[in-house]
């Protein structure tokens, strides 16, 4: 009999997770039937993308290559841009790295392609943290800067070319602004700067932090970010980002040597033109096993997909943690799906218990969780390690 060519389509966080859940679930046997993988990015390997800010910090490398991976023996990688799904003939479209249009046929498809970095429009000035380049020119900036205030005699001048305005105080915000502000000091006295001239805002447009849960958390968040000596600035969103300063919406005017927009997730905007049926916000629609609304065979989770629990209606974030979830739950459906029994249906996560963890760079974690109304704060070295663990376990390296 025929193999089974089952595709997924990113290998991102929620893809990888999925490939390795569809894995162990099958043991690449079904009904008889080997099933053979395929994995298709647009990219040359996994991007850990919880950690796109560490290449705007320092040198990180945040790359993964396929084949680091032990559960990828046996898996095809293709590099190729997906461009559109033909679900009556399963088959996908996609452009390969020489530009060449190709088809690739499929029994079970996962679309796992995940979202984009929201940028500002582009007359808004500053640099959005979206991709690795976006990273690397945000440090290069910083540092010169720095390079710049060393021969700088006006203080005034020095002072702004030693600061930086983070727009956009969600997790990423937070965990950007901390490991910033600790790493340019850390480079300003090796210049010979003052480093407590180092100021680093963080701008949000809410009253508080982590808005996710409650208050009490939002000013723990605030007292950690102040030892780290980042300043949020609150009720405050940047208007524009001009080339000495960012204008603020009570209308301020906040001298910065750079502004670092990092202002959220959207759904990843290829699906728009893939051919899947799509939420009004751009997510793929699917029921509550993952499938994609009269496409047979198709699956979509992560960013990329709106994930309901049907018992409480609540939407999944957009989360690797949560993604992460899905997929193994993905892989006991996609087994029961292909032998006829009834699959397990999505829950939320958040209706087991509320995790969130934060990074504040080297031993300076944050860890929240509540459970029956009780919360529990894990800070310091131990919260770094549970952080580390996340970041490490989002992208399967442990
Ligand atoms: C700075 C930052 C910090 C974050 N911190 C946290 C955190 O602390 N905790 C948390 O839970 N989440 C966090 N997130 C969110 C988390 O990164 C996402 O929820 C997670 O990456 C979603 O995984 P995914 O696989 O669905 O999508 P993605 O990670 O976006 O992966 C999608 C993959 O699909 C590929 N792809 C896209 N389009 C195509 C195409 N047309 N053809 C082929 N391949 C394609 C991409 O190259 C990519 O590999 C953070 C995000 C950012 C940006």
């Amino acid at each position: 009999m025929n193999d089974l060519t089952c595709v997924i389509i990113g290998g991102g966080h929620v893809g990888l997770h999925s490939l390795k859940a569809i894995k162990e679930e099958t043991h690449g046997m079904v009904n008889g039937r080997r099933l053979r993988f395929v994995l298709i990015d647009k990219q040359s390997g996994h991007m850990r993308k919880m950690l796109l800010f560490r290449p705007a910090v320092g040198q990180e490398d945040i790359m993964v290559p396929w084949t680091h991976y032990s559960f990828s023996e046996g898996v095809e990688f293709v590099q190729g841009k997906v461009t559109s799904v033909d679900s009556g003939a399963k088959q996908i479209q996609y452009e390969d790295t020489h530009g060449n249009h190709a088809l690739m046929p499929y029994d079970i498809l996962v679309v796992a392609v995940g979202s984009i970095v929201r940028r500002p429009e582009p007359d808004r000035g500053g640099i959005a943290l979206t991709d690795p380049l976006a990273a690397a020119a945000i440090r290069e900036r910083w540092h010169a800067n720095l390079r710049k205030a060393v021969s700088e005699m006006n203080p005034e001048e020095r002072k702004r070319l030693m600061s930086i305005a983070v727009a956009g105080a969600g997790i990423s915000g937070v965990e950007t602004s901390a490991e910033l502000a600790l790493e340019m000091r850390r480079e300003a006295s090796s210049l010979g700067l003052n480093p407590s001239n180092i100021s680093v805002y963080l701008l949000s447009g809410q009253k508080r932090l982590f808005m996710e849960g409650p208050e009490k958390v939002g000013i723990k968040l605030d007292q950690a970010l102040s030892n780290c000596g980042v300043k949020v600035l609150y009720n405050r969103k940047v208007t524009k980002a001009e080339e000495d300063a960012v204008q603020l919406s009570n209308g301020d005017r906040l001298p910065v040597g750079l502004c670092i927009w990092t202002i959220g997730l959207i759904p990843n905007p290829a699906l728009q033109s893939m051919g899947l049926p799509l939420t009004s916000d751009g997510q793929v629609l699917v029921d509550e096993c993952y499938r994609v609304q009269g496409a047979q065979g198709v699956y979509s989770i992560g960013d990329c997909a709106r994930i309901v629990d049907p018992s409480n209606g609540k939407a999944d974030l957009m989360r690797a943690g949560e993604g992460a979830l899905q997929a193994d739950k993905l892989g006991k459906i996609v087994m029961a799906d292909l032998e006829g029994r009834p699959a397990p249906v999505h829950k939320s996560p958040s209706s087991i218990i509320d995790f969130f963890c934060i990074g504040l760079g080297e031993d300076r974690g944050f860890v929240w969780g509540r459970k029956w109304g009780l919360n529990m704060f894990i800070t310091g070295k131990l919260g770094w390690k549970i952080r580390k663990l996340a970041w490490d376990k989002g992208s399967m390296l442990r």
